[in-house]
């Protein structure tokens, strides 16, 4: 608080949501989530797997999304800004859906002014190289000539080709080793170099909460990675004086 009371100005980033009808009580958190803290601040970033899987715009008005889409809808039109990231389940999320909710849509990686401070967001799955096979995978669905051909089937299709392919992820992630899962250390440092090395790094993919202080060239930059929703609400507060990250019930 200022001397005349008014809190500092901050913004938030979230990721790893995985919001799906088969997990209820993750939409209610979000929602509290969106009207409670979300509204004090001057943005709020979405760092991609918000949904367990996104199939198309053509799914928005799907009944499960309409409360998560009217709460998005109803905080863009105060002074929060929404911004939204992909994630690699939901990378087919598009203009419509960004029309609906008032979110703007983010390129990843980006690098941003904030507080006087450079950052650069990502939503993380582009740093783990170990895991070649994923790599590869996330070469071919990125690429818009297979994302067209795969948004001309029904819907329908696609969300069993969906369910299909996150069955065998469930089954590939099991024999593969945690190491492989998590970020290459030099596939980070390479992001940082290209980017002329911002003060702060913030991304989610890999749900290992934490905050890492590198060292990259002489520069320092610390890594902020955000945690997943499966058992609580996780958000990282970014304000003057710098990052903190809040866990809530
Ligand atoms: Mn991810």
């Amino acid at each position: 608080m200022d001397a005349i009371g008014k809190a500092a100005p901050f913004s938030l980033f979230i990721s790893d949501l995985h919001l799906c009808p088969s997990r209820p009580a993750i939409t209610t958190q979000f929602l509290k989530f969106l009207k409670s803290t979300a509204p004090n601040a001057e943005s709020l970033y979405i760092l991609g797997d918000f949904f367990e899987y996104w199939a198309g715009d053509d799914d928005l008005y799907d009944e499960t999304h309409a409360s998560i889409i009217s709460g998005l809808k109803t905080l863009s039109r105060t002074q929060t800004k929404l911004y939204f990231m992909h994630g690699n389940r939901d990378f087919l999320l598009g203009q419509k859906f960004a029309d609906a909710t008032g979110i703007n849509l983010l390129s990843d990686p980006v690098l941003l002014d904030c507080y006087g401070k450079r950052i650069l967001l990502t939503h993380g799955d582009m740093f783990c190289t170990d895991d070649v096979s994923y790599q590869e995978f996330r070469r071919q669905v990125r690429n818009p000539d297979w994302q067209n051909s795969f948004l001309r089937q029904p819907l329908t299709i696609r969300k069993a080709q969906i369910e299909a392919l996150r069955k065998q992820s469930e089954t590939a992630k099991s024999t593969k080793a945690e190491s492989i899962m998590d970020v290459n250390p030099d596939a980070v440092a390479a992001m940082i170099r290209e980017h002329q090395f911002p003060e702060l790094l913030i991304h989610g993919h890999t749900h290992r909460p934490a905050k890492h202080m590198l060292e990259i060239d002489g520069h320092h930059c610390e890594r902020w990675v955000l945690g997943d929703w499966y058992e609580q609400g996780s958000y990282l507060i970014l304000d003057e004086n710098g990052c903190h990250s809040i866990n809530n019930g």
